[in-house]
């Protein structure tokens, strides 16, 4: 049997729970391939993994996202062949790995114009965009909408995607360098939200209306402010706990301050489809492939530097998107 090198973790904890082991591949089972990576992708996720806020089966192996080459099929396995480029986003957990097999319900082909650790980079991140501003809210052209973390993996990717949507984008950062990054990638206004009042300014910015839309990965520190910066009926999309997990809250809020929609959505719901998974899958390829939107791959790590690499992450030391190489 074949044994690689893994990231794995036995407990939850700081970065130093993950481990660098040996772990037997085995041969793909029924429904599945082993991929060979050429580049793992890093996410806010897999801290939160890490530390059991989102509690796994312990000990487990780590992240989502990867992209390499199929080196072997399983049963009943059609649409995949060795020797095909591929990419993916999504579970089980275990793409910090040098190969793996893995289901292939997540995995799509990688176009040629996409090489292999763009891939790796931009399939978690670019699959969100693409559905919060796709789906979960479809935003128009003329539209006012808030980012926050505008210069993380997520951010600078939705920046860019909705400014080619036409909507006005005001993206939200710590760091004047990162102001600058966010303005670079499609930000029309960026606020400081670790020193500003956001609802003021965005309400300055949009002439009292408030925005269409907040996409809010930031949670606990930015919920409130992402409410008051709503125009009346415009939706929250809470859609992650970088800062913290969001207090509860009374619905009442909602109609008070002007009958908004708020949801709590997550990629899994939107690629559980295949045909859903390929829609969205090809509208990411087509804005990276035509340079609508660029992957900007800001860090790389050794796989077995994966712990430095949580604790930038995780400092905020972090722009763009980060891939981890085997
Ligand atoms: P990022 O690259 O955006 O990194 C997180 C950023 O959040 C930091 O760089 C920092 O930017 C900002 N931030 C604000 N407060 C804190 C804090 N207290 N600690 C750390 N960072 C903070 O990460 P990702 O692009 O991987 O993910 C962004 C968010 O989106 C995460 O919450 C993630 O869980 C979520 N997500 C949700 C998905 C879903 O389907 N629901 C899918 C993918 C991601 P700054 O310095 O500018 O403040």
């Amino acid at each position: 049997m074949q044994t690689v090198q893994a990231i794995r973790f036995h407990h939850t904890g700081g970065p130093e729970v993950l481990c660098w082991e040996n772990v037997d591949l085995g041969e793909p089972g029924s429904g599945q391939v082993r991929v060979r990576h050429a580049a793992v992708g890093l996410n806010f996720i897999d801290t939160y993994h890490r530390t059991g806020l989102y509690p796994l089966p312990l000990p487990s192996g780590i992240g989502l996202e990867g992209a390499g080459v199929v080196e072997a099929v399983g049963e009943g396995v059609t649409q995949f062949r060795a020797g095909d480029r591929v990419a993916y986003a999504g579970g089980p957990v275990g793409a910090y790995s040098e190969a793996r097999c893995m289901p292939v319900a997540p995995l799509l082909k990688l176009p040629e114009n996409i090489d292999f650790r763009t891939g790796a980079a931009m399939m978690l991140q670019g699959l969100t965009a693409a559905y919060l501003l796709r789906k979960t809210y479809r935003v128009q052209a003329g539209d006012a909408v808030l980012i926050h973390a505008a210069a993380g993996g997520v951010g600078l990717i939705a920046c860019q995607w909705a400014k080619a949507l036409g909507a006005t984008v005001i993206g939200t950062t710590s760091t004047e360098a990162k102001a600058e990054l966010a303005r670079a990638h499609g930000a029309d206004h960026v606020i400081f939200y670790n020193r500003e009042d956001v609802a003021k300014r965005v309400r300055e910015i949009t002439g009292g209306e408030g925005v269409a839309v907040v996409y809010d990965g930031v949670g606990k520190d930015t919920f409130m402010g992402s409410l008051d910066s709503l125009r009346v009926r415009g939706t929250m999309v809470s859609f992650g706990n970088a800062s913290g997990p969001v207090a509860p809250f009374d619905p009442l809020l909602l109609s008070q301050k002007g009958s908004l929609f708020i949801t709590r959505p997550t990629l899994a719901h939107h690629t559980a489809k295949r045909e859903e998974l390929e829609e969205l899958g090809g509208e990411l390829f087509a804005m990276v492939g035509g340079g609508k939107v660029k992957i900007e791959v800001n860090q790389t790590y050794a796989l077995r530097d994966a712990a430095q690499a949580h604790r930038d992450l995780e400092a905020r030391r972090t722009t763009g998107s980060t891939i981890l190489l085997p």
